[in-house]
């Protein structure tokens, strides 16, 4: 992949959701419309998918998506403390990574209503990810096959690489920074995000490499 315009990162953005469907599609998966028990307040995404979300919205609806992720600003959430590539570098240098901490139990994600998705089709990929093998609303939590978290891995670490120099961070924080900082009166967004960076080295475990070889080979083709 070489060095890309914002519109060119767009454009990426799209083709690696299409692959990413397009090789997850195999997965056994329990997901369907209505449960939503994955859609929490500790959803993160990167500044390149919060401009796609918004860039996909007519302008009152992005005003009513802004004011209801505003609305919800003030409660808890995870606030990450590494991007993807970070952790990847964290993990090759043999060092402890930092504990995540993002409670289910402090609530829905603020763009869930009614159990379904507010902005589906623009969904970042944190959410298309997260494909279950058994009911989370069963269960009380997601099953998620191992080969299925090595492949979310590498799509997250090439849409981090993709937006390097760009955000990672919280839902709320980074929507409402792409939206209109100054408007919500928010001021402190960016103490919350982190500095998207390059990849280093790649998540993928030796029982994984021969099977996502070609993957690496599609995405790199972009
Ligand atoms: S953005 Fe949509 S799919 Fe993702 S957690 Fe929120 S409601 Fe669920």
């Amino acid at each position: 992949m070489k060095n890309q315009g914002f519109k060119d990162k767009q454009i990426i953005l799209k083709q690696l959701f299409m692959l990413f469907d397009r090789f997850s599609e195999e997965m056994e998966r329990a997901c369907e419309e209505g449960c939503a028990a994955c859609c929490t307040r500790n959803v993160t995404l990167t500044s390149l998918e919060a401009k796609h979300i918004l860039d996909g919205l007519n302008s009152d609806e992005k005003d009513f998506v802004s004011n209801r992720v505003a609305n919800e600003h003030h409660k808890n959430r995870l606030i990450p403390k590494t991007t993807i590539n970070e952790l990847a570098k964290i993990c090759m240098n043999g060092e402890e990574p930092p504990e995540e901490f993002g409670d289910p139990l402090w609530g829905e994600c603020p763009l869930l209503s009614n159990q379904r998705c507010m902005i589906y089709d623009l969904r970042p990929l944190a959410c298309r990810v997260m494909i279950s093998k058994k009911r989370c609303n069963v269960t009380g939590f997601a099953e998620i096959d191992e080969y299925m978290v090595t492949l979310s891995n590498l799509f997250m670490q090439y849409l981090e690489h993709v937006d390097n120099g760009g955000y990672f961070g919280n839902l709320s924080d980074i929507l409402l920074l792409e939206a209109d900082n100054k408007k919500y009166g928010l001021a402190n967004l960016s103490e919350n995000l982190l500095v998207n960076k390059p990849i280093e080295m790649l998540m993928v475990p030796p029982e994984h490499r021969e099977k996502i070889a070609k993957i690496i080979n599609a995405i790199q083709k972009i």
